[in-house]
């Protein structure tokens, strides 16, 4: 099919909720993709910090094949190898104690709330629902985790929203304190905001809120959807600040590009979530926990260092090009925002780029790039002469 007959079909009957940059994908290498008619981009998005070990990967698709050939699902009636090993490499090397697996990132985001709700309603009964979250901040597309997020464009059309959640400004410690009540039970927050445009928080304000949530006996909530495995150059984003929440959500990178999510959740939170209180038919999918290995077998320490390296050499290249429309760059580790100047906007640079080869994506009023893990110093460098060239 040619890039125009498949824009064609989709347009005719995929709903129409995206606003799709027009370009048709048809395969991949590393981090390089190509259109029907054989056309190269760069790719500085992963599909949105999904495909951590790019495309075309062997080992992973092998991974993927074999799973798939020998057992695709049975349902967590039954016990299976795959979704047990992957969850204990993932508390082994970061010091929680149990997961749940689930499917994407919302889904675990309305997890991790409803653990914190239950451990509250355990131990003082009810009335103890509220979370506070970030302005800024965004969770998820559900009803819940809409409400969750704190930008008032997402508390919109789709009443009545879930109750139960306050908003504080991000790296105040006292407007934290202003929004603290008896009703409270949870913090929730991104420890880099993604989707409000790569903001890290700072050191001092996490470790103050992890202090404060211990002394209030509220549980600090950690979404992970787009800093964790591997993103920011820690296996999570929490080990950057020497932390330890009581719960982290995980979704985008997990498996490489199959869709899968989870939580995982220190020992005080292992029994909250009992028998019959929470479940998803398709968690800790054997094909995605077997593909969710893969990309952990790939993430080695040594690996983990590369990726700061990596993000260290694309943010200087980025800031060396001293580009007319774009400010300075943030982030952690492959997780880059660039402040886009006065006189232009971000969708509009994005468009260039992609016309001229190079996929790239937006965060609130900036751009953001999230290149597989796996990018090369070479697939960056082309990457940066297409900047260059387009923007100059
Ligand atoms: C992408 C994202 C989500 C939502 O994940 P879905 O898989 O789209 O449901 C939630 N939180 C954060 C921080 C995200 O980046």
């Amino acid at each position: 099919m040619t890039s125009e007959t498949i824009k064609d079909l989709t347009q005719s009957y995929i709903m129409g909720t995206y606003g799709r940059f027009p370009v048709a994908v048809d395969r991949g290498e590393g981090a390089r993709l190509y259109d029907p008619e054989g056309r190269e981009y760069i790719d500085f998005t992963s599909g949105i910090g999904v495909t951590a070990l790019g495309y075309g990967n062997q080992p992973w698709a092998e991974a993927v094949a074999e799973q798939a050939k020998k057992l695709v699902h049975v349902s967590n009636l039954f016990y299976t190898e795959t979704p047990a090993r992957l969850a204990e490499i993932l508390c082994k090397r970061t010091g929680e104690s149990c997961v749940f697996f689930a499917n994407g990132g919302g889904e675990a985001n309305e997890g991790m709330i409803k653990l914190a709700r239950k451990y509250s309603f355990d131990k003082y009964g009810q009335g103890r629902s509220t979370i506070i979250t970030l302005k800024n901040s965004f969770h998820g597309r559900t009803i819940t985790t809409l409400k969750a997020t704190g930008q008032d464009v997402f508390h919109n059309f789709f009443f009545p929203f879930t109750e139960g959640f306050r908003y504080a400004a991000a790296n105040d410690l006292e407007d934290l304190k202003a929004q603290a009540g008896d009703d409270v039970c949870a913090v929730m927050l991104e420890l880099v905001q993604g989707e409000g445009g790569v903001l890290p928080l700072d050191q001092d304000y996490v470790r103050a809120v992890e202090a404060l949530c211990a002394e209030q006996d509220w549980l600090l909530l950690a979404d992970e959807v787009q800093t964790g495995v591997g993103r920011t150059g820690a296996l999570f984003a929490f080990q950057h600040y020497g932390i330890l929440p009581d719960v982290v959500s995980f979704a985008k990178g997990i498996a490489g590009g199959l869709p899968m999510s989870g939580i995982l959740a220190n020992e005080k939170c292992r029994n909250v979530l009992g028998p019959g209180t929470h479940a998803t038919t398709f968690g800790g999918n054997p094909v995605c926990a077997a593909a969710g290995l893969a990309v952990q077998e790939v993430l080695s320490d040594e690996f983990l260092k590369e990726v700061q390296e990596k993000g260290d050499y694309l943010r200087k290249g980025i800031e060396a090009l001293d580009l007319p429309c774009f400010g300075k760059t943030r982030g952690l580790g492959l997780m880059i925002g660039i402040e886009v100047k006065e006189g232009w906007t971000n969708r509009d640079i994005a468009n260039q780029l992609i016309e001229n080869g190079l996929l790239i994506l937006t965060a609130g009023p900036g751009m953001r790039l999230l290149p597989p893990l796996v990018i090369t110093k070479e697939e960056m460098d082309k990457g940066l002469s297409i900047m260059a060239e387009t923007l100059r």
